[in-house]
C-alpha cells in the first residue's frame, strides 16, 4: 500500500470462461442469482437480465448434487440463447458437489470452512479444475471458519487470513494458479482488515492471486449501497481488488450499476501527496486519532474542527495525506468534498467510497458532503449512513440482511421491509435477516437478534448466537421478534 499515491496491486490473470480478471484487466463486476438452481428457466432468465446490464460473471448456489447437475442444463440453455456469461457454482458444504459442478461451469467457489484438508479434498478438486479449465475461488467468510481455525484464532481477520493462506499454499504446491481469493464480512472494519492482512501475507510469500471484494449482508436501498461502497471503496483506494460484488437484498441485476459505478470511479486516481508523518498510520490497526468520540455531520456544531477539503482526483489519498501532515497530531478534522452529480445514489456511493475509509481508519472526525443541489436533510441522512457503515456512529437499526440465493426460504425483500417498518427506530441494534438456517446464523456474525429461515414458511429466532425459538410460522415471527427484543430490554417506543 502506498500512502502518497494510487498504485494498483499487481496480480496475475485468471480466466473465468470468456472473462479475464487480474493483471491489467479492468475491475470486473459480478452478481449472484436468487432463483432455485433446479429451476432452469427462471435461473437462465435471471442470468440473462444480469448479463444485459453488464454483469458478465454470475454465481449460482449449488447446495446439493441435484443443483450441481442442473447447472449443465442452465449453462446449455444460456449458450443456446447466445450468452457467454461466465458461470460460477457456489459450493458450501458438500465437496462432492464441487466435483459435479466443475464439469459444467467456468469457476467453482468453495468455503474453506467446509473442506477437510486431511482428506485431500482440495487436491482432488484442483485436479478436476485443471482437467476442465475451471477457475477456483477460495471464499473465506467471517463467521464460518473451520472449527480448528476458530479454536486457534477466534473469529478474527487473522483467522480468516490463516484459513485462506492454507488453501492458497496447496494451490501453489499443486501448480494451480487459476485461483481468486475473497475475505468477506458484513462488518466493514473486519472485512478491510482481513483483506489488507491477506495482501501482506501473500506478498510475503510471493503470491499474486487476484482478489474478489465484497461486503456480505449489506442490506438494501441507499444503506446497502453505502455499506458496500465504504468497505469496497477502502480497498479499491488501496489498489486492492480485481473483481467486486455489491451484495444487495434486491433483484440481483440491481447490483450491477452500483458495482460498475464504484469500479469505474477508481479508474482514474491521479495525484501524488506529501505525507509528513507516515508513522502515525497503520493499515492493520484501528486507532482513533483524536479524542472525538462521536464523529459529526456537516450541519452540527463544527467549532474546534479543522475543515479539510479534497480537490484532487484521488480524494481519499489527498485527505489522508493532509491529516497525516497536521502539526497537531490529534487535531479534530472534518473531511469535505463537493459532489455535483444530479442523482443522490451517485453522490452517496462516491462520498461513501471517498470519505468512508477515513472514518473506517479512525482518521477523520466528521464528514461534510458538499452537494447544494439536494435537500440538506437528505444529505445529512447519507452522512449518517456513512458514519454507521464505517462503524463510528450508530443512528439507526442496522440490518444484516442476506442478498438471498437459491437457498432462501421466504420473500426476503418483502420481509425485510416489514421488519424495518417496525424496528428501524431502535438505535444501536443489529438485526440479522437471513434466508436460510444453513449459512444464515454464521453469516449474520455480530447481529444482536436474528430472523432466520428454518424451513418453507418457518422462522427461527436468535438472540446473538443462541437459538430462542424454533420453526415459528412466518405470520407470527415478526411479533415474536418484537416480543423477544422487549423481553431483553432493547425495545424503545418511537419518538
Ligand atoms: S444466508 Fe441467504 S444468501 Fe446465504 S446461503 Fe442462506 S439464503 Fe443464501
Amino acid at each position: 500500500m502506498n500512502l502518497s499515491q494510487y498504485l494498483r496491486r499487481k496480480s496475475h490473470v485468471v480466466r473465468i470462461g470468456e472473462v479475464e480478471i487480474g493483471g491489467e484487466n479492468p475491475i470486473a463486476v459480478q452478481s449472484m442469482t436468487n432463483t432455485d438452481t433446479n429451476n432452469t428457466e427462471a435461473s437462465v432468465a435471471q442470468i440473462e437480465r444480469i448479463d444485459r446490464v453488464g454483469g458478465k460473471i454470475v454465481r449460482l448456489t449449488a447446495q446439493g448434487r441435484k443443483e450441481g447437475e442442473n447447472l449443465k442444463n442452465i449453462v446449455a440453455q444460456l449458450r443456446a440463447d447466445g450468452f457467454d456469461t461466465a458461470i460460477v457454482a457456489d459450493i458450501h458444504f458438500l465437496p462432492e458437489v464441487a466435483a459435479v459442478a466443475a464439469n459444467y461451469v467456468d469457476k467453482v467457489r468453495i468455503n474453506p470452512g467446509n473442506y477437510r484438508l486431511d482428506r485431500g479434498e482440495l487436491e482432488s478438486l484442483i485436479a478436476q479444475c485443471k482437467a476442465h479449465g475451471v477457475a477456483l475461488r477460495i471464499g473465506v467468510n467471517h463467521g464460518s471458519l473451520a472449527k480448528r481455525v476458530f479454536d486457534e484464532w477466534g473469529d478474527t481477520p487473522e483467522g480468516m487470513v490463516f484459513s485462506a493462506m492454507e488453501f492458497l499454499r496447496i494451490c501453489r504446491r499443486e501448480q494451480f494458479d487459476q485461483v481468486v481469493v475473497s475475505m468477506k464480512s458484513s462488518n466493514t472494519r473486519v472485512m478491510v482488515a482481513a483483506y489488507r492482512l491477506l495482501v501482506k501475507a501473500m506478498e510475503e510469500e510471493g503470491m499474486t492471486f487476484p482478489i474478489h471484494l465484497g461486503v456480505t449482508e449489506a442490506g438494501n436501498g441507499l444503506e446497502g449501497r453505502i455499506k458496500s461502497a465504504v468497505g469496497i471503496g477502502a480497498l479499491l483506494a488501496d489498489g486492492i481488488g480485481d473483481t467486486i460484488r455489491v451484495s444487495l437484498t434486491e433483484a440481483p441485476e440491481n447490483e450491477i450499476p452500483t458495482a460498475r459505478l464504484l469500479a469505474d470511479y477508481f479508474q482514474h486516481r491521479a495525484g501524488e501527496f506529501v505525507v509528513k508523518y507516515p508513522e502515525r498510520y497503520s493499515p492493520y490497526v484501528y486507532r482513533r486519532r483524536s479524542s472525538v468520540q462521536v464523529p459529526v455531520t456537516h450541519d452540527e456544531e463544527l467549532d474546534g474542527f479543522r475543515i479539510l477539503e479534497a480537490e484532487s482526483a484521488n480524494p481519499t489519498a489527498e485527505l489522508r495525506a493532509a491529516i497525516l501532515s497536521l502539526e497537531v497530531a490529534d487535531e479534530p478534522v472534518v473531511v469535505r468534498r463537493r459532489y455535483m452529480e444530479s442523482d443522490l445514489e451517485s453522490v452517496a456511493v462516491k462520498a461513501a467510497a471517498d470519505l468512508g475509509p477515513l472514518l473506517l481508519d479512525g482518521l477523520a472526525d466528521g464528514i461534510w458532503i458538499d452537494a447544494p443541489q439536494f435537500d440538506q436533510s437528505e444529505i445529512r441522512e447519507v452522512e449518517l449512513m456513512i458514519l454507521q457503515a464505517a462503524r463510528v456512529r450508530y443512528s439507526h437499526t442496522e440490518y444484516i440482511a442476506c442478498p438471498s440465493c437459491g437457498r432462501t426460504l421466504y420473500d426476503i425483500e418483502k420481509t425485510l421491509a416489514e421488519i424495518r417498518a417496525k424496528t428501524s427506530h431502535l438505535k444501536n441494534l443489529r438485526i440479522g435477516v437471513m434466508g436460510c438456517i444453513v449459512n444464515g446464523p454464521g453469516e449474520m456474525a455480530d447481529a444482536d437478534y436474528g430472523y432466520v429461515g428454518a424451513a418453507p414458511g418457518r422462522i427461527t429466532l436468535y438472540k446473538g448466537r443462541e437459538v430462542i425459538e424454533k420453526n415459528i410460522p412466518q405470520e407470527e415471527a415478526l411479533d415474536k421478534l418484537i416480543e423477544l427484543i422487549k423481553r431483553n430490554g432493547d425495545w424503545a417506543d418511537e419518538e
